[in-house]
């Protein structure tokens, strides 16, 4: 009676489910493709967040002219 088929089950840092440790499973340790580009998009936020890169906000120069 030997279970070594039954796949390593982790779980998804997203949203916490049971993935299956398995070679089709290409998103490990993400459930989905969804929750890893989730995981993704929340550091890449966090790499936008430095401070001093959004001054360039006011370059209405041409509304500007427009209303003259
Ligand atoms: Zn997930």
């Amino acid at each position: 009676m030997t279970s070594t088929d039954k796949p390593l089950i982790v779980k998804c840092p997203t949203c916490l489910r049971p993935v299956p440790w398995t070679p089709e499973q290409e998103h490990k340790p993400f459930c989905c493709e969804r929750c890893k580009l989730i995981d993704l998009g929340e550091w890449a936020m966090e790499e936008k967040r430095i401070p001093g890169e959004a001054l360039e906000l006011e370059n209405d120069d041409g509304e500007d002219a427009f209303f003259h």
